[in-house]
């Protein structure tokens, strides 16, 4: 029933949340944030790879919602990398594999925004380590989160959707790389898991 490109027609699950679905949650979590942070400044960070087409999507509803109303919000956009994740296994150890100067945070509102929440660690150290530049203050905006019993108890500032305990794919998130060049969000199956296996 959904668009989905033929090289990944054999490798999902199902269709979780379709692209359409996704854009009118991101209005309204515009909105939100806007409500919450008008008139002050804020820093949008975001979280590559996984966090790109959310971070694009939110900060352009946000100026939407800017132009054609009298709410304002000044947004500066900044980037950060970090990887916890092989295959479908998070990691123990989250590294830290890119970023901007982070001392340019000091003393700015920091909104990060992610694409998942798995059991909240890899969240939990980036916010300990933004919280070491002194910023004013830092929320976190993540489009997915996990319902999982190995959750560490994390829970974002917005949230976007929750989902199973599955590994999902598409709109950004990947598997080994693949799959980021999917609109809709899609559980992958064992299939996809093979044929993209590192
Ligand atoms: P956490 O530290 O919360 O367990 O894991 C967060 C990171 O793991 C996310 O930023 C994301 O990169 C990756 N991740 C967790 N669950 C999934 C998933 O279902 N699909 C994909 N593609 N990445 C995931």
């Amino acid at each position: 029933m959904f668009c989905i490109p033929g090289h990944y027609e054999t490798d999902l699950e199902s269709v979780l949340i379709p692209y359409g679905l996704i854009q009118d949650r991101i209005e309204r979590l515009a909105r939100d944030i806007l409500r919450d942070n008008s008139p002050e400044s804020i820093v949008a960070l975001c979280v590559l790879k996984g966090g790109h087409k959310f971070f694009v999507d939110l900060c352009d509803h946000i100026q939407i919602v800017c132009r054609n109303s009298k709410v304002s919000l000044p947004m500066a956009i900044d980037f950060i990398r970090l990887k916890s994740y092989v295959g479908t296994e998070s990691s123990q150890d989250v590294q830290v594999i890119g970023g901007d100067n982070l001392a340019d945070l000091k003393g700015k509102n920091v909104l990060v925004v992610e694409d998942i929440i798995d059991t909240g660690r890899t969240m939990t150290k980036l916010i300990s380590l933004l919280k070491t530049y002194d910023p004013k203050s830092v929320q976190v905006a993540s489009l997915l989160v996990k319902r999982t019993p190995q959750s560490v108890g994390y829970k974002p500032d917005y949230i976007g959707f929750e989902v199973p305990d599955k590994f999902v794919v598409g709109y950004a998130l990947d598997y080994n790389e693949y799959f980021r060049d999917l609109g809709h969000i899609c559980v992958i199956n064992e299939n996809g898991k093979r044929k993209y296996a590192t």
